[in-house]
């Protein structure tokens, strides 16, 4: 299937590693030129080289942190019309309620709303001037059914979650769609954090940690980048115009409800 993307040019935030390198994969496989972004430059340089030299596309490597106004500036400048954005960015840290002071909250705002809040607002314009634009926000199924631990990613996530549909329906007439994809556990770094700290808290095994998880989902195993870019390149593709202000699940059935 063509996805009609050919040509096009994304802004894949947080992108070296993880959900965010399977979204720049997916769309450079359709022939997207990329601007790519991580705070590492090595690993960063790498992906960028390895999608360069498989796909054949332009690829823009900007190593900074986009949670920064200086960051969001370097990464925006490396595009003058972006016909795509993909928001992500590392988690907050996992913890008890008892932890979290304003600092906390104000880093989770900063990062995982704020952040995705400022780079919509930039790449709009443009995108509405030009009339057609694809939004991708990586969220998490914490936003549908909170994870205890991570009370700072619950918070955080569920504002993003709020603007995106407020603000989704505003653009939607001129040919930008905003949505958010919604991963449940997937085989990453991220997830490999997760599973360290129940490791620590618990004294078992890593092993023991990833089956005991894998156990609690439908699918009985973790998602794969693959997988996960596939369901963002398709919602940035021109058969997804009709989808708006939507938070599409990714969770191998993990999160219990009938809608
Ligand atoms: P990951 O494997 O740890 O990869 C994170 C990527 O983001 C790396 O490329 C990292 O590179 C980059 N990055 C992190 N912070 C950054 C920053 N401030 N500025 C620029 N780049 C940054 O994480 P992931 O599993 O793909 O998770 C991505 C997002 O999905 C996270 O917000 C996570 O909480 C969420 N999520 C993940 C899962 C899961 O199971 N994996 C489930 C639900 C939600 P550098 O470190 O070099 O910057």
């Amino acid at each position: 299937m063509d996805l009609g993307l050919q040509g096009k040019w994304a802004i894949v935030c947080a992108s070296s590693k993880g959900l965010g390198l399977g979204c720049a994969t997916a769309l450079a496989r359709e022939g997207v030129n990329l601007v790519m972004n991580a705070r590492t430059p090595g690993p960063l340089n790498e992906a960028a080289e390895t999608l360069r030299r498989e796909h054949g596309i332009d690829v823009r490597a900007v190593a900074c942190d986009i949670t920064t106004e200086e960051g969001r500036e370097k990464v925006l400048a490396a595009c003058d019309a972006p016909d795509i954005l993909v928001n992500n960015a590392g988690g907050p840290p996992p913890g008890m309620w008892t932890d979290w002071e304003r600092e906390d909250f104000i880093r989770a705002l900063d990062a995982n709303m704020l952040t995705p809040i400022a780079l919509i607002k930039a790449v709009l314009p443009g995108m509405m001037e030009r009339g057609w634009g694809r939004i991708v926000n990586i969220t998490s199924q914490s936003v549908k059914s909170p994870i205890p631990v991570l009370g700072l990613s619950n918070s955080a996530r569920a504002g993003l979650t709020g603007y995106v549909a407020g603000t989704s329906r505003q653009v939607a007439s001129s040919g930008v769609t905003i949505n958010n994809l919604l991963p449940g556990i997937h085989a990453t770094d991220r997830a490999d954090a997760l599973d360290r700290a129940v490791v620590e808290a618990e004294g078992i095994t890593m092993e023991e940690a990833r089956a005991r998880r894998a156990a609690t989902i439908p699918a009985g195993r973790y998602g794969t980048i693959e997988e996960f870019g596939a369901a963002c390149a398709w919602l940035c593709s021109q058969y997804a115009g009709y989808v708006v202000g939507q938070n599409i699940l990714l969770d191998g059935g993990a999160v219990n409800t009938t809608l």
